[in-house]
């Protein structure tokens, strides 16, 4: 492969754009380029030409003699290639191939020169072709010279022509050597700027790998700030939210801090600060109010040792001295007396305080003081009450109005057998028999309207099963703030008084019974003898025997009274019913005791019919005993009414009189046992006291109800009511 070394690409692109005629050969004759002048002039193509031997592209014409084109310019390379210097040659005729006309050539002369371009070894790297085309200025010489010729000039003008023309070749040759060295300056130039380009690239390729490398460096390093930044950005938004909640905390502790100051001031706690390095004690204000320091007092341990209670003083400093120990480190809560500093009043505290230690060293000693005078008080108050309770014969309980036992004394324990541990905590109704369970709730709802409970005789269940007859007060316990929260019980054992009374009962019982009997003959004796002096004249001893007949029949009342209130004790009262129309037994009633009094005016209004089934007898005394307690509580020739209304659950019946009337309190008791109210007693009106008692329990055994409306001065209305339930309903 012949050497074809050729000229970089951006060199061969500047010659091709030079303006001059250039050809370039490789050492072994083929066209690497020619300039675009040389392809003009030459009437060829680029494409026509390159790489081609350079006689290929510019054969010879073969009519031409020997010694010009092909041979000439051959000569002139070989010469080139041998000297390696620049060959120039004469002006030669080297026609050039026709292209309208295939085969054919167009004259052409020119002035061809061969300049060798060295490699860096010296050898021809290639050879450039130079060269004019001068066929214009031959042919034109050649027409002149013919002319000249054929108009006989001179050979001395044709002698001057010649030199002119040698001259002008001279001057071509000196051109040509001109051009050569411009040629040699331009190869410099292109070498050096090919060089400079080529390094240019370098340096633009390096720079550009290190652009790219930069690039990418500054791609990762843009990532990695990206992600930088936005962790810049989390890492901000956490320190905003941190420094928010910072800020929260911040408020919080702010807000907590104020609580805790109100709250402080709030319970009056004072506080104090000791530093037992330095022996510095701070007190609080409110610690400064309590000990009753004047604004001008300073606090110092001195003043704090005098102003503890002499009986306290000693057992103080020493739990301090533990407390401050750092081999005991003891806690430190205690409540000592104190003189106040301003008026010398003992007053009672409580102390509570923490020791820091450091190392081995208590260095703070820090802590709460408060006021418990009221406290104290309170509780040596308590505990004074809570010896009576514990000494009391009575048993003192206490209880929920849930019915839980919260306090239960020693009399308790004594009287019911349970003791303090058993109860509390427990329900009351262990102590309840199961047929007074419903008493309970009746206290209860009395309580919680804030009503006392006097003397409610009952009967309560003992551990070993005894029952116990008991008297009981219960009252409302209230908080201080007038709230209801239980019940304070105080039981007395009646069992003994029970007894008394049973004997007492037995004995009028027995008594009654036994006045029965001749009292039935006595009555028997005056019917007769009534009965015999029915046509007597004798005035008078008719009406002494109405009057005995009167007398026996109250005296008969009265003992059944006490029979039935000595059976009613003993339980042996008995309701025997039938049916019977009550309207009818209301008018017996009052038709009976027409006859025998007549200092008022009973009045009877119209009572429906009505049809019970009830115990007739003791219905029947029920309506006279109230009839009987309104004659005798109301004045002469003032009217007592009687009336009935019914529907179809109940009948009512009321007696209202005109006479003295009855208080509010003692309105609530005439139905109990035995009483009577004190100005009845006053005004010397016979009577027991037993008569509303049995009535109510009559009624009561009829599951009826009996109450009274009265008013003192203004008479009083006395109130019965009987269900009318179906007979086989009704026990
Ligand atoms: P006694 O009449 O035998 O005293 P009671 O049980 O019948 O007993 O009555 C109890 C008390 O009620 C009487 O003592 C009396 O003070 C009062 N009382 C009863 N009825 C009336 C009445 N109609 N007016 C005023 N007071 C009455």
């Amino acid at each position: 492969m012949p050497n074809r070394k050729t000229p970089d690409a951006l060199t061969l692109k500047a010659l091709e754009t030079a303006p001059s005629m250039f050809l370039i050969l490789s050492p072994d004759l083929y066209i690497i380029t020619a300039s675009d002048a040389y392809l003009q002039a030459t009437e060829t193509t680029r494409e026509a030409i390159a790489g081609k031997h350079i006689f290929e592209a510019f054969p010879d014409n073969p009519e031409l003699p020997d010694g010009d084109g092909v041979q000439n310019i051959n000569a002139s390379l070989q010469t080139v290639l041998r000297t390696k210097k620049p060959d120039y040659m004469r002006i030669q005729r080297y026609d050039i191939p026709d292209r309208q006309r295939p085969g054919k050539f167009i004259t052409r002369y020119w002035d061809p020169s061969h300049t060798p371009v060295l490699d860096e070894n010296g050898e021809i790297a290639y050879i450039i072709q130079l060269a004019t085309n001068v066929t214009d200025k031959i042919l034109a010489e050649r027409a002149l010279l013919k002319s000249q010729q054929e108009q006989g000039e001179t050979s001395a003008d044709l002698k001057t022509r010649t030199t002119e023309l040698l001259l002008s070749n001279t001057e071509l040759r000196e051109t040509q050597q001109h051009l050569n060295l411009l040629n040699a300056q331009l190869e410099e130039r292109v070498t050096r700027r090919t060089r400079e380009l080529e390094e240019s690239e370098k340096r633009y390729i390096e720079k550009f790998n290190e652009e790219q490398a930069l690039n990418e460096e500054l791609a990762a390093s843009n990532e990695e700030y990206a992600a930088i930044n936005e962790e810049l950005a989390t890492t901000n938004q956490e320190l905003t939210e941190t420094q928010q909640r910072l800020q929260t905390v911040y408020d919080e502790l702010a807000a907590s801090t104020e609580r805790l100051q109100l709250a402080i001031e709030s319970t009056q706690l004072g506080t104090w600060d000791y530093n037992p390095v330095t022996g510095e004690l701070y007190w609080s204000q409110e610690c400064r109010d309590i000990y009753g320091l004047p604004a001008h007092q300073e606090v110092s341990l001195e003043l704090f040792s005098a102003l503890l209670h002499p009986d306290d003083a000693g057992w103080v400093q020493q739990k301090i001295a533990e407390s401050i120990d750092p081999k005991k480190r003891k806690r430190y809560d205690v409540s000592y007396r104190i003189i106040r500093y301003d008026n010398r009043e003992t007053r009672w505290i409580k102390v509570k305080g923490s020791v820091y230690f450091t190392g081995d060293r208590a260095t703070r000693f820090i802590g709460t003081v408060l006021d418990i005078t009221d406290i104290k008080l309170a509780e040596i108050n308590n505990a004074r009450l809570g010896a009576i309770i514990t000494s009391s014969d009575d048993a003192i309980v206490s209880k929920t109005l849930d019915s839980v036992v919260t306090s239960w004394n020693a009399a308790a324990e004594r009287m019911f057998g349970w003791t303090a541990e058993e109860m509390i905590g427990q329900t009351i109704y262990i102590i309840i028999p199961d047929d007074r369970n419903d008493e309970e709730p009746q206290i209860i709802a009395r309580l919680r309207r804030g009503e006392r409970v006097e003397h409610f005789e009952t009967k309560r269940l003992a551990k070993d099963g005894r029952l116990i007859d008991v008297s009981v007060t219960i009252s409302p316990i209230k908080d201080s703030e007038g709230h209801i929260v239980g019940a304070s019980k105080i039981a007395r054992d009646i069992t003994e008084r029970k007894q008394d009374e049973t004997r007492k009962n037995d004995f009028i019982g027995m008594v009654s019974h036994e006045l029965k009997t001749p009292l039935t003959s006595l009555n028997a004796i005056l019917q007769m003898a009534s009965q015999k002096l029915k046509n007597s004249d004798d005035s008078f001893l008719s009406a002494a025997m109405g009057k005995a007949n009167l007398q026996v029949k109250r005296m008969t009342a009265m003992i059944n009274g006490f029979l039935n209130v000595s059976r009613l004790e003993s339980a042996k009262l008995s309701i025997e019913k039938s049916s019977f129309r009550l309207d009818a037994l209301v008018e017996e009633v009052i038709e009976e005791t027409r006859l025998t009094v007549s200092t008022h005016r009973i009045e009877f209004y119209n009572c429906p019919p009505v049809s019970i089934f009830a115990d007739r007898d003791k219905i029947s005394s029920v309506i006279s005993n109230l009839l009987g307690n309104a004659i005798k509580y109301s004045p002469k020739d003032t009217s007592i009414s009687i009336k009935c209304v019914a529907n179809s659950k109940k009948v009512i019946i009321s007696i209202r009189d005109e006479g003295m009337g009855i208080g509010a309190e003692d309105a609530k008791m005439i139905f109990d046992r035995y009483y009577r109210v004190q100005a009845t007693r006053g005004k010397h009106i016979a009577g027991f006291g037993i008569g509303l008692y049995l009535s109510a329990e009559i009624v009561h055994r009829h599951h009826g109800e009996i109450w009274v409306d009265s008013e003192i001065g203004r008479g009083s209305t006395f109130y019965f009511s009987l269900p009318l339930n179906k007979p086989s309903g009704v026990d």
